[in-house]
């Protein structure tokens, strides 16, 4: 197996014991802390997840101080930074894999479908309950107008990134899929891929606390 596969599965055995409430006590000590100060930190994953508070990925993989190197921003959005963050995770600090997890219920993905829906002269059905329905799923309340604007540098690579999809479940998927060819397509992660690196999606499903792993 290798060192990313062993990663993947570390990752899943500790979502599973999260799923069943039975996630292991992690070493929060003095001790612990000062022994990754002088040692440094050898994680062995990267993460990009959603900045959303309910999406905590040490909680969800049931890891401790020093195991996983996280970047998180709202909507799991890949920019020049994200990619220099992942970089630094994977290049430097060697982590096998680098996973890119989107969930169920993003606030961001149901801003941006509602965004599409404002930026269209005659809103259709269809997206007008898209996106009441994004933000439903989403549990939260439907943005104004002057709000979504604010979010433009944010929303436009979701937008870019979920086509016409009126699926809020489809639409995050399809951001989690953008991303990872973003990153396949930066030479120096190319490179790392060539040799020890797996860049892989997960969606976390927000409302159980399942992290699925998406086919490659
Ligand atoms: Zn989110």
């Amino acid at each position: 197996m290798s060192l990313a596969h062993e990663a993947l599965k570390r990752l899943q055995l500790g979502n599973e014991a999260f799923q069943r409430g039975e996630s292991k006590p992690v070493d929060l000590s003095s001790d612990r802390i000062h022994e990754l100060f002088h040692e440094g930190q050898h994680p062995f994953a990267t993460v990009i997840c959603c900045s959303d508070s309910r999406v905590a990925p040490e909680h969800i993989f049931g890891v401790g101080l020093g195991e996983i190197f996280v970047i998180r921003v709202a909507g799991n959005v890949i920019d020049s930074v994200v990619e220099a963050s992942a970089l630094y995770g994977c290049e430097h600090l060697g982590t096998p894999l680098l996973l890119v997890m989107g969930h169920t219920g993003c606030g961001a993905i149901a801003a941006a479908l509602e965004e599409e829906a404002l930026e269209s002269p005659l809103p259709d059905q269809a997206l007008d309950e898209a996106f009441h329905e994004a933000f439903e799923e989403a549990g939260t309340e439907s943005l104004e107008k002057s709000e979504v604007n604010h979010l433009a540098s944010l929303l436009s690579p979701i937008i870019e990134a979920i086509g016409h999809t009126c699926d809020p479940h489809e639409a995050s998927i399809l951001n989690v899929r953008s991303g990872i060819a973003r990153l396949k397509a930066h030479p120096a992660l190319a490179h790392l891929c060539e040799d020890f690196l797996e860049i892989r999606g997960a969606l976390y499903h927000a409302d159980s606390g399942r992290v699925e792993i998406l086919p490659e």
